[in-house]
C-alpha cells in the first residue's frame, strides 16, 4: 500500500489545516475546516477532489469552511454525533469506538470530552497517525470549555495509551507558549529543554513544530506528565492524586 501524502499548513491565525490523500485510490480527506477558501484552492493545486471531510469539534474555527467545501467538492461530513445538533452539514454522525474507512484504512473515532463534550479524534492504525483536533496539543491541552478536569483527564489518558510511535497532528500552533508553560513547571526535564530550542529553531526558520508523537508528548507534556515526581515537587503536590495535579496544571496553564 502507497503511503498517504500530508499537506500541513496554517490557515486563519494559528489554526492547521491537514489534507491527507492517497494517490492510490485519489481518495482526499481534510481534518476540520477551518477556511473553506484556502483548503478548495491548496485541493486545487494538487487537483484532488475532496471526498472526506472530517470534523473533531463544533467551535467555528473548525467548521467555517464546510459550506464552501460541501458547495465545491461535496464530500462525506463526518464529525460526532454528540454535536450533531451544533454542526451544520454533517452526513455522517459517529461516537466513540465507531468505524469508517478512508483510501482502504479503518479510521477510528476515539471520543475526547474535555475542550467540548463531544469532541473526537480521529486514529488510523494502519499509518500511525492520530488527529486529536483541540485535545492534546504539542505540549500542551485544550482548554475546557465544556467538559471537566476529569473529562479532558481521562481523554488525554486514552490518548497517550496508543503506540509511542504514533504521529500526531493537531488543530492549533501552540507550541511556543506551551514551551514555555511547560519549562514552568517541568524545570528540570533536560528532553523538555531540548525540545524547546528545536521548536525554537523550526519557528525560526517559519516552519511547523507538528507533527509530534505519542511517545514525545508522553516524556515532555506536563499534561501526561501528572505522576512525574519533579512536577509534583515543582507544584508541591507529592501526595496529590493524578488528577488533582492535572486539574492544578490546567488552572496554571489559564492563568499563565
Ligand atoms: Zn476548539
Ligand atoms: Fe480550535
Amino acid at each position: 500500500m502507497t503511503r498517504l501524502t500530508i499537506d500541513q499548513f496554517i490557515c486563519r491565525q494559528d489554526n492547521f489545516s491537514v489534507i491527507l490523500h492517497d494517490p492510490a485510490s485519489g481518495q482526499t480527506a481534510s481534518i476540520d475546516a477551518p477556511a473553506g477558501d484556502r483548503i478548495a484552492s491548496r485541493l486545487s493545486q494538487g487537483s484532488a477532489n475532496l471526498t472526506h471531510l472530517l470534523i473533531t469539534h463544533h467551535h467555528p474555527d473548525h467548521v467555517e469552511g464546510i459550506p464552501a467545501l460541501t458547495a465545491a467538492f461535496d464530500p462525506k461530513v463526518i464529525g460526532p454525533a454528540a454535536e450533531a445538533g451544533k454542526i451544520a452539514g454533517l452526513t455522517e454522525s459517529l461516537n466513540d469506538g465507531d468505524t469508517f474507512e478512508f483510501a482502504g484504512r479503518t479510521v477510528e473515532v476515539i471520543s475526547t470530552p474535555g475542550h467540548t463534550s463531544g469532541h473526537i479524534c480521529f486514529h488510523i492504525p494502519d499509518e500511525q497517525l492520530l488527529f486529536a483536533g483541540d485535545t492534546l496539543f504539542a505540549l500542551g491541552c485544550g482548554r475546557l470549555f465544556e467538559g471537566s478536569p476529569e473529562d479532558m483527564f481521562n481523554s488525554l489518558n486514552r490518548l497517550a495509551a496508543l503506540p509511542d510511535e504514533t504521529s500526531v497532528y493537531c488543530g492549533h500552533e501552540y507550541t511556543r507558549s506551551n514551551a514555555a508553560f511547560a519549562m514552568a513547571v517541568d524545570p528540570d526535564n533536560a528532553e523538555l529543554e531540548a525540545r524547546r530550542a528545536e521548536i525554537e529553531n523550526l519557528l525560526a526558520k517559519g516552519l511547523a513544530t507538528l507533527p509530534t508523537t505519542i511517545g514525545i508528548e508522553k516524556r515532555t507534556n506536563p499534561f501526561l506528565r501528572a505522576s512525574d515526581p519533579g512536577i509534583r515537587k515543582a507544584l508541591g503536590m507529592e501526595n496529590a492524586t493524578d488528577l488533582a495535579v492535572f486539574t492544578e496544571l490546567r488552572a496554571r496553564k489559564d492563568r499563565f
